[in-house]
């Protein structure tokens, strides 16, 4: 066998983990399996690339590449290793621009090594195509980053003519990548790449922080396209399955959360949602009354259930309340109570954020229901307790055409013989709109901090 057929046979290799590795993926329980697979293709293509040959002559600068591996897994690593898990999404932010970055890097350096007026127009559209979304992803994952890392506001950045002034600068891209195709120029793509750094980043501040996950998933999409463009450019296989696996994949997982949202992408990415909250400032705009309790009531409500439900939301994460949350259902399952979770596909602020979670504290994925499945389970329920959920089981979704959320599908909270709700203050959700179902009068609130409040309920189921 030539050596080039052995480096074919290992990229193969690579691209069938890849498509393992997503497979994995879809599923809790082997979504750690899929990952393992994925990086060990990933690590045989890597190796086999530093037995290419040109014109009989091994790699150059070896010394280079090496080095900047290394720099690379000295600081990924520990950065993987120690980020917390609702820091997840800013990791992703920023792994993905770092992706999106070589990309362009990747064509700009092919570009600069040949003579452009004899290069073909479809050269010429690979690299234009690298440097274009590989360097708005690279500015906007930026961007994502510093807003999730709350190093800038994250709150949508709107100003007077925004819409058309990021017209204008896409168009001018736009019109700079048709100037290329005809005459290209090694100064037309340093100026493509400054125009496209510009986009990226107005693309991306008038999006608000909770929404920035879809934005992500987006950008990650951009990536794999960027990075299939720069495989063409290079003539690598490899490069082009595993760009368009991540490119398909991105813009899937897109769709399926601007669904689950019930909210168009152009909602996502051009409305600034999340810019008013308009009940948020006051802690509430209704003086409506509201039913709130003490740990012992509600303990006695669940000690005396014979189901319940727990749905979880983003206040969860913010509490890190997992470990206590699960305390209080294995002491519940302990007195024959039935115990799961209602899983909304996007309670928390990134897909799977609650599965995540909620596995990192040994729930059984048996006890994970996604809200398809517990919907029609929520109408014999005796409690359902929503931790540090709002938007997620607000009924205006099904009710208030009007509502910003409306179309969006909940988890039915409502149709529980009793509702308790864990949280703060009557502040809002992500929305910023109010929640009827917190005046009904089924519902019965326990203020505070989930996890000081889940505590105080073990103490008191373990009483009563
Ligand atoms: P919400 O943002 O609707 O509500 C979270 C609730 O948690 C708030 O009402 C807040 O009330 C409460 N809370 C916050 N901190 C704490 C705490 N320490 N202890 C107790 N409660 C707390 O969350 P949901 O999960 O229901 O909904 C997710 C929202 O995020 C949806 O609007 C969704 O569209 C959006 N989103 C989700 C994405 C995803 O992929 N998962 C991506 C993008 C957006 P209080 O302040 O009174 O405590």
């Amino acid at each position: 066998m030539s050596r080039q057929t052995a480096i074919d046979l290992a990229y193969l290799f690579a691209a069938i983990t890849f498509v393992l590795a997503l497979k994995g993926l879809s599923s809790p329980k082997r979504a750690r399996q899929g990952t393992i697979v994925g990086a060990v293709g990933m690590a045989v293509a890597v190796v086999a690339t530093f037995f290419h040959q040109e014109n009989g002559q091994g790699l150059r600068n070896l010394g280079l590449m090496v080095g900047a591996m290394v720099l690379g897994i000295v600081i990924a690593v520990p950065m993987s290793r120690f980020m917390k898990m609702t820091s997840m999404p800013q990791l992703i932010a920023i792994f993905n621009g770092v992706g999106g970055g070589a990309a362009a890097l990747v064509s700009i350096t092919e570009f600069l090594h040949q003579d452009v007026k004899t290069l073909p127009t479809y050269v010429v559209l690979e690299v234009v195509l690298g440097v274009l979304i590989g360097a708005m992803s690279f500015s906007g994952s930026a961007i994502a980053y510093a807003k999730l890392q709350e190093l800038m506001t994250g709150r949508p950045i709107t100003y007077p003519g925004q819409q058309i002034m990021n017209g204008i600068i896409f168009f001018g891209a736009l019109g700079i990548v048709v100037a290329l195709l005809i005459a290209p120029t090694n100064l037309l793509l340093w100026i493509l790449l400054v125009v496209a750094l510009i986009v990226g980043v107005s693309f991306v501040l008038p999006i608000g922080g909770a929404d920035v996950p879809v934005l992500i998933s987006l950008l990650n999409s951009f990536t794999g396209l960027a990075v299939a463009a720069s495989g063409f450019t290079l003539d690598s296989n490899v490069l082009i399955v595993a760009g368009t696996l991540v490119g398909a994949s991105g813009i899937l997982l897109t769709k399926l959360m601007s669904q689950a949202m019930g909210r168009s992408l152009p909602n996502i990415m051009f409305s600034a949602f999340g810019s008013a909250t308009p009940s948020a400032a006051s802690g509430g705009a209704d003086d409506r009354p509201v039913r709130s309790g003490t740990p012992e009531d509600i303990a006695v409500m669940l000690a005396y259930a014979r189901k319940v439900i727990i749905v979880p939301g983003y206040g969860l994460a913010v509490a890190q309340a997992q470990h206590t949350v699960n305390e209080l259902a294995e002491l519940l399952q302990s007195k024959g109570i039935e115990v799961f979770y209602a899983i909304h596909p996007v309670a928390g602020r990134m897909p799977g954020h609650m599965n995540v979670l909620l596995a990192e504290a040994n729930v059984p994925y048996s006890e994970l229901k996604e809200m398809d499945e517990a919907n029609p389970e929520m109408s014999t329920a005796d409690v359902v307790l929503v931790v540090g959920a709002n938007d997620t089981v607000n009924p205006a979704a099904k009710t208030s055409p009007g509502s910003p959320i409306y179309g969006m599908p909940i988890i039915n909270a409502d149709e529980a013989r009793q509702i308790v709700f864990l949280k703060r203050s009557m502040r809002p959700g992500f929305a910023g709109i109010e929640n009827e179902l917190l005046y009904d009068p089924k519902t019965i609130l326990l203020f505070g901090d989930a996890k000081d409040s889940l505590g105080k309920l073990v103490t008191a189921v373990k009483q009563s």
